[in-house]
């Protein structure tokens, strides 16, 4: 959640539920990104635009997704966008898309890459401007300075020499700044480079871990990842903390995936839900 915004990174069947759930309004999904056209990352998105439009929402909705989307849900008369009650926009990424940023809002955006899996996929990252501080101006006054140019500098990041040629830096006077986060979505794929580009430096990875470390051969041979694989990309990609998901049917727990990826990669847990991401999850 941003600003009261929500964005969505795939929209499996049961999202509606799990937004209400997860005590998200429907209403403020200002944009959803689509992985890839397999039915469990997308079959949501139907029955998500008829609840808005029922709903009688006005705000405009983006769809991020591999190309195709329109056609598909245009097959349904009452999902084009003249039978809609909001504006809705498509963006859609053809095949031969390498990287590019796909979606801006007020203070972030969103980058794409395709990824590695069995029909063409689009791994994103979401990134927030960082958020200049306030500077403390009596602070700064105490420490010496009184010029405004000074104070201006100090300000845009820059260090100021004081008469005594000692020097005063930003981080003395400047309070309250902000990195800008950052969340990477890698769901469905192999890894794969692109997959550690997305996640360079992030505050939080979803990263698919479908089975277990000793069925890499089933792996490579559904276009999906292991526990120690996951655990590789964030480790290969700095990030803070990895959220894994998408776990095979067959297991029951997931206790034992998440220690493996622990052996490379600590900060590793489950998600208890893969078919939806609110960036309320970074969120702490
Ligand atoms: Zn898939
Ligand atoms: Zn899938």
């Amino acid at each position: 959640v941003r600003a009261g915004n929500v964005l969505l990174f795939d929209c499996g069947e049961g999202t509606q539920f799990r937004l209400l759930h997860a005590g998200l309004k429907r209403s403020r999904v200002e944009a959803i990104f689509v992985s890839h056209f397999h039915g469990d990352h997308f079959f949501g998105i139907m029955g998500m635009v008829t609840t808005l439009s029922m709903l009688k929402r006005y705000a405009p909705l983006t769809i991020v997704a591999p190309a195709g989307i329109r056609d598909i849900m245009h097959c349904i008369p009452g999902l084009v966008e003249e039978a809609l009650s909001f504006p809705l926009h498509y963006v859609e990424i053809e095949e031969t898309f390498e990287h590019g940023v796909v979606y801006r809002g007020a203070d972030f955006w969103v980058e794409a890459r395709p990824l590695e899996h069995r029909i063409f996929t689009l791994g994103y990252r979401y990134q927030e401007r960082d958020r200049p501080g306030n500077l403390d101006v009596a602070l700064a006054r105490t420490l010496g300075i009184s010029a405004y140019e000074d104070f201006r500098a100090l300000k845009a990041g820059v260090s100021v020499r004081r008469a005594d040629d000692s020097l005063v830096h930003p981080g003395d006077v400047v309070v309250g700044g902000r990195k800008g986060r950052i969340f990477s979505y890698c769901s469905d794929t192999r890894p794969c480079g692109t997959g550690v580009l997305l996640a360079r430096d992030a505050d939080l990875l979803y990263h698919e871990a479908t089975f277990e470390a000793s069925l890499q051969q089933r792996a490579i041979e559904t276009g999906h990842s292991t526990t120690l694989e996951a655990a590789q990309v964030a480790r290969e990609a700095g990030v803070k903390r990895l959220i894994m998901g998408h776990f095979s049917a067959r297991y029951k727990d997931t206790g034992n995936l998440v220690r493996e990826a622990q052996q490379l990669f600590e900060a590793a847990e489950a998600a208890d839900e893969l078919k939806r991401y609110a960036l309320s999850d970074i969120e702490s």
